[in-house]
């Protein structure tokens, strides 16, 4: 992705740094060629070049790029789980992948991690956004999700002779999930997402009490994905599951909903970052009846809306590390509601703006493996930020306004919502 070349001053506006510091309320921040070279309180800035680009903050915010943490750029607002790989071709499916790589961008993540992809769509889409061919968030990939047998993603019935090849690499003991994990290497992907538990949005067989693979499945995905120098995560709902994927190795969970003390303490131990994606359980829940989602189901959604919200809490409170990421591409939760997740914590959960805003970018930026230059305004850094047009920190739900962002990556204006009057 091309830098920036000169330098920018943004000023008049407070500065949101994601460190953990105050934010400074009259800030200042310069970029030059691309990389931060000051943030910090306006006086005391150095003097920029004669030639600098002055930007008028507009009494807004001035923060880093947020981060989404668990983006489906492949999933298309899917009503039905199985429209997923049946609906449409790859090729339509990687349009409509790379119109939502620009909308995120529109809505001010400049970087996301891919929670899994149909057919290998997102290493391709991360490739056309680095090679400044798309617009959209700078990209951790992940490729075909990994789920065993009879599993929460094993929903084609043998009868209508469909395979899962495109969404999902199905597995039967240690040694095809090995062989699902060197599929993916070849694919060139960052992130091995699997899934050791079911999930509330599965009726019937596969809830979220359920186990999807079994430990000696996920202890080979990791051996294997680590020898490679990939990542592994998991969609971990069942105490167990949880507890399976950290004593299994797992670089990150997702969801991580029903933590107990245990759990909790190996979580520390190992420092391994959750994202908790909760929106999507309110959202399940609220628009359930209007998508025939039977009760059973809605019920499950509220189990893992109340146990997620705690699990999210005690991991805060005891220091654990949380991303935001939301889970978005289903039809009532869709794409370019990303912010919608932040809002939840802060209203529901119990977070403060500024730790939702923490983890909605340092955060989600050490999970990208990508924290020495991303996710902070710090000297040194991508000049990857935002100017909001308003107090970000006393109303975090202006996020979810975009014609109130403006959205630039290493310095340059990608979206365009300066107020120059
Ligand atoms: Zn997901």
């Amino acid at each position: 992705m091309k830098k920036a070349s000169g330098t920018i001053v943004v000023s008049n506006g407070q500065l949101f740094d994601g460190t953990g510091a105050d934010a400074v309320p009259d800030g200042c921040l310069i970029v030059t060629d691309g990389v931060i070279t000051y943030a910090g309180p306006k006086v005391g800035a150095p003097d920029a070049a004669a030639d600098a680009r002055q930007i008028d903050a507009g009494d807004g915010t001035i923060m880093p790029g947020l981060v989404e943490a668990h983006f489906h750029p492949t999933y298309f607002n899917v009503a039905a789980l199985e429209d997923l790989d049946i609906k449409y071709p790859v090729e339509y499916v990687t349009i409509l992948a790379s119109v939502n790589a620009k909308l995120a961008l529109e809505c001010g993540y400049t970087a996301a991690r891919s929670g899994g992809s149909l057919f290998n769509i997102d290493f391709w889409l991360k490739q056309g956004i680095d090679d400044d061919l798309i617009a959209g968030p700078r990209l951790a990939s992940s490729g075909r999700e990994i789920c065993g047998v009879g599993g929460l993603m094993d929903w084609n019935p043998d009868f209508r002779r469909i395979g899962m090849e495109g969404l999902v690499l199905l597995i039967n003991g240690p040694d095809e999930a090995r062989s699902a994990v060197r599929k993916l290497v070849k694919d060139g992907v960052e992130w091995v997402k699997t899934y050791p538990t079911g999930d509330a949005a599965a009726p019937d067989v596969n809830d979220h009490h359920t186990l999807c693979m079994t430990f000696d499945e996920m202890h080979a995905v990791v051996n294997t994905a680590h020898n490679h120098a990939m990542k592994v995560t998991g969609h971990c709902r069942a105490t167990e599951g949880i507890k399976n994927a950290l004593l299994a190795g797992y670089d990150a969970l997702e969801h991580g909903t029903f933590m107990d003390s245990e759990t909790l303490d190996l979580l520390l131990e190992r420092d391994v970052p959750v994202v908790p994606a909760l929106f999507f359980e309110k959202a399940s829940i609220e628009a359930g009846p209007d998508f025939d989602m039977p009760q059973s189901v809605i019920d499950g959604h509220q189990e893992t809306l109340d146990g997620g919200a705690e699990s999210a809490r005690m991991i805060l409170k005891a220091g654990g590390r949380l991303g935001m990421g939301g889970d978005y591409g289903f039809a009532w939760n869709p794409h370019g509601d990303y912010a919608k997740e932040l809002s939840f914590f802060v209203d529901f959960v119990g977070f403060t703006p500024q730790e939702t805003l923490m983890c909605a970018t340092k955060t989600g930026a050490e999970i990208m493996g990508r924290g020495d230059e991303l996710g902070t305004l710090e000297t040194g850094k991508l000049g990857d930020f935002l100017i909001v047009h308003g107090d970000v920190i006393s109303n975090i739900a202006i996020l979810q306004d975009r014609s109130k962002l403006s959205v630039f990556q290493a310095g340059v204006l990608k979206i365009d919502n300066l107020k120059t009057e």
